[in-house]
Parts: C-alpha cells; structure tokens; sequence
C-alpha cells in the first residue's frame, strides 16, 4: 500500500541524517520514536494566500523535526517533542474532519519523521478525500521520500533555508542542507509539474512555493539562493516566499548574531535581486509581519477523541 514499511522504523534512514536508528527503542536526532505524535489540527490562516484562502488550511503538525534548527519558532515541537500520540486511523480521522471544517487543503507540517504512518492514514482517507495534500517540510529531504510521495501530494511547500554549508550546520546541524533541498526541491518540481491555480478563487491546487525566511546578517546568502533559483530551476515551475517573518526563539539568543529581528535594509536587498533576476512570482511579506502571533499555541486542538 505505502512504500517504505514499519521496519523503516527499525532502521530509520526517512531523511537525510540516516541515523539508522532503530526507533521501536530509541529516538534518533528527530526525537521521534516509531509512536505517531502531533500537537495541533485546525484551519489556519497564516499560509501563504493561494493556501490560506478565506477558509483556511488545514494543518496538522506533526512533533519532533529532522531539521531542529536553533531559531525554530516551534521549538516545543521540533525539539521539545511536544505532542498527542495519535493511531493511525484517528489520524485518518483528523484528515476527513479537517476536510469537513472546510479546509482549502490538508497541510502536513514538518511530516518527514512519519512518513510511513502519514502515507498509510492518506491511503485510508483517500476514497472521502478531496481537497489537495500539502507537504510542508524544512526542504531537508531524500530523493527516495520525494519518490514515494508520489501520487499522494498535490503542493509541495519546502523550506529552502542556507546555501552556505557554514550556515546550516551551526543553525541547523546539518553541513549538506543545500546539497539535499536543492536536489529535493529539484525533483518535487519534476514530480508535480506545472502550477494550477483555481480560476477566481487563486486557490493553489497543484503546484510547489519554495519558501524562503531571510535571517540577520545573512542576506548575502539568501541571495545566493535566489541565483540558484534562477539558474537551476524550471521558469514558471515554482512560486516564491519571500519571508521577513524571523523571530529570534528559542536558542537563536547563543547566536549573538542572530538575537534581533532583519532589517528593513536587509530584506529589500533580498526582494530587490529577487525582482533582478525576473524572480516575481509570488509572495512578498510586509515587514510588519514579524510578530509572535502568527505561531499558533499548541494545545492539541483538533486531536481529542
Ligand atoms: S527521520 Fe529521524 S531517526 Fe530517521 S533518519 Fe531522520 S532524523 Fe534519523
């Protein structure tokens, strides 16, 4: 039915850390045994347009995180584990019930480390499912996950966080970031093909956003992304979020560097090479969205019995 089975769990090689752990015992640098958690389920209005719509999206984020970067705004989950252990039928359950609230779609929030019981729960809700399936993850991700999404997501919404290998291992433990999401996000765009976007509403309904959140001091390398952007992906293949949103949470204040919010300077230098380079196609944040608000609290809404 899915293709990776339990015994991934056994030998745990989902993303690219390949801890091969064996999680039925023991947790690897995600933090997530072989037991199913999250820790909210509900619209949510703080995505991007074309996936917010007037409803919402329907988000179920998921504990722990591959990626567990210092700065993380959702820290009690990526690091603290904060979560509901959840079967996979009830998780079956929240899909089609988020669906019945009236969600525009079904967001799966940093998914990687459960890959196996969120492909199962997608195959069970499938038949009453109809909204399109988000994958929104840190952009950290193997081909071989990329591979056996196939056919179960429709929007793809990764992270593409760090060019610099200096960057993404002291932000984020993990010097081969960009080798990993470059050639992720490569093959998300190959997999799903040209953006459809419903006529009217705008409402994204096949597609993939590369987001892409500026940090302090570090415009250079967002720059460098979006050269990469330019030269490496298909034209019309992707939209783009431009994001002023950084907040320093949680360990980002050991990083003296990165303990302040960006500046209006530095995000216009980004959203200038961004319009250089013809790089205009999608969304741009005002600055004055950089407030803690727009991280939901996590209190398992949507997960009671
Ligand atoms: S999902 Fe977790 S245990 Fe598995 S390889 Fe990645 S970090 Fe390691």
């Amino acid at each position: 039915m899915y293709p990776f089975s339990y015994p991934s769990y056994q030998d745990c090689t989902l993303c690219p850390r390949m801890c091969h752990a064996d999680r039925r015992i023991s947790t690897g640098f995600c933090g997530c045994s072989a037991a199913l958690y999250a820790a909210r389920a509900a619209l949510h209005m703080w995505e991007e347009p074309c996936i917010s719509g007037s409803r919402g999206s329907g988000t179920v984020f998921f504990s722990g995180c591959t990626l567990r970067c210092c700065f993380c705004q959702n820290f009690q989950l990526s690091h603290h584990g904060l979560g509901k252990e959840l079967s996979i039928h009830k998780l079956a359950e929240i899909f089609l019930s988020l669906q019945e609230q009236g969600a525009h779609n079904l967001n799966l929030v940093t998914p990687t480390q459960f890959l196996p019981h969120i492909l199962e729960a997608l195959a069970l809700a499938r038949p009453r499912l109809t909204i399109p399936v988000v994958y929104n993850c840190g952009g950290y991700e193997r081909l071989e996950t990329i591979h056996a999404l196939k056919g179960y997501v429709d929007i793809y919404l990764p992270d593409l966080k760090y060019f610099s290998t200096s960057l993404s291992e002291k932000y984020s433990q993990a010097p081969d970031y960009f080798q990993a999401a470059s050639e992720a996000i490569l093959q998300m765009i190959q997999q799903i093909g040209p953006l459809v976007l419903e006529e009217g509403s705008g409402l994204m309904k096949r597609g993939v956003i590369i987001r892409h959140m500026v940090l302090p001091g570090a415009k250079e390398d967002s720059i460098q992304l979006l050269r990469w952007m330019k030269s490496s992906l298909p034209e019309n293949g992707y939209l783009i979020s431009l994001l002023s949103q950084y907040t320093p949470f949680y360990q980002s204040k050991t990083h003296r560097e990165i303990n302040r919010r960006i500046t209006t300077y530095e995000y216009q230098k980004v959203v200038d090479e961004a319009i250089r380079l013809g790089l205009n196609q999608g969304y741009m944040q005002e600055k004055s969205s950089a407030k803690e608000e727009y991280t939901p609290s996590f209190c398992y809404e949507g997960l009671d019995d």
